[in-house]
């Protein structure tokens, strides 16, 4: 199993990376997750936008062409399987602990591909809370500071739900680790972008596919009485694709049983997936 590492391929138990890396020190970095279903990165265009985004949010000066990339990434990957890339990049190593920028740091570069776990929630639903919102004011940003996202899944988790859905001032944003679309009066809809949620890449294919079905997305707020009452519930995330979300702080969603508007979407979403892959 090897991984990338500043420009090398290496064994992933021989990867080493300085405690001094602010990533270590401060989780000062950002990451992508992208699949690479039988070979094929998946949206990797869309993906390293992001990743350019995220980099120039944080003033991490790294800009390698799509083409650079992809040679880096394709030989993590193995074509006969449907697997995810995780790439990191940190500020890098500096001579000592200190929260300013250090004046000349290289910035550290890590990849490495792992299996797609088949999510068995997709197919019967999940179970999901609603918390508070507690993170910080660029959720835009895919940082690798990740501290509340833990701390609300983790919670999530313990009471037997698979994933927190998060509200901010009566509005809801996104989960934990995926975005939130619902279904209300026939109408899809999903917050619209900002940066109170990761403008997720699942979550643009999903908008895609529907509006070239006829169904009409609303990009727009949700509050949680709307999402209370909601027909539909679905978290999204490149790992675990469309999720119903069946109960809700301990109220089954409309009959307790994922949705037709799911059924289609994600019957579409699979098609799509082969199509490209
Ligand atoms: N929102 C958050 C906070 C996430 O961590 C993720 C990804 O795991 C998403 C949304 C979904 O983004 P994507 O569809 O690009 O995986």
């Amino acid at each position: 199993h090897k991984v990338y590492l500043n420009g090398e391929y290496l064994p992933l138990s021989k990867a080493r990376v300085s405690v001094l890396d602010r990533g270590f020190l401060f989780g000062d970095g950002v990451y992508e997750v992208i699949p690479a279903y039988h070979g094929k990165l998946f949206r990797l265009e869309a993906h390293l936008q992001r990743l350019e985004n995220s980099l120039s949010n944080i003033r991490l000066g790294l800009s390698y062409s799509v083409e650079k990339w992809r040679e880096i990434l394709l030989p993590l990957v193995d074509e006969t399987k449907d697997q995810y890339i995780y790439l990191q990049i940190t500020r890098g190593v500096a001579p000592k602990r200190d929260h300013a920028f250090p004046t000349s740091a290289v910035p550290t570069v890590f990849a490495m591909c792992s299996d797609i776990q088949y999510f068995e929630g997709r197919e019967v639903g999940v179970k999901a809370v609603t918390m508070d919102d507690n993170r910080w004011e660029m959720c835009h940003v895919k940082a690798t500071t990740l501290l509340a996202n833990i701390l609300l899944r983790q919670q999530a988790i313990e009471q037997g739900c698979a994933e927190a859905i998060l509200v901010k001032n009566g509005y809801v944003t996104e989960g934990a680790a995926s975005n939130l679309f619902v279904v209300i009066d026939g109408e899809l809809m999903t917050p619209a972008k900002s940066a109170d949620i990761l403008p997720g890449i699942t979550r643009d294919v999903i908008i895609e596919l529907a509006q070239a079905n006829d169904i009409k997305v609303n990009e727009n707020v949700i509050s949680l009485e709307a999402l209370q009452a909601a027909d539909e519930i679905w978290v999204t995330s490149s790992t675990r694709e469309i999720i119903p979300v069946v109960e809700l702080d301990g109220q089954p969603v409309a009959d307790g049983h994922p949705g037709p508007l799911w059924r289609k979407i994600n019957e579409l979403f699979q098609q799509y997936k082969q199509s490209v892959s």
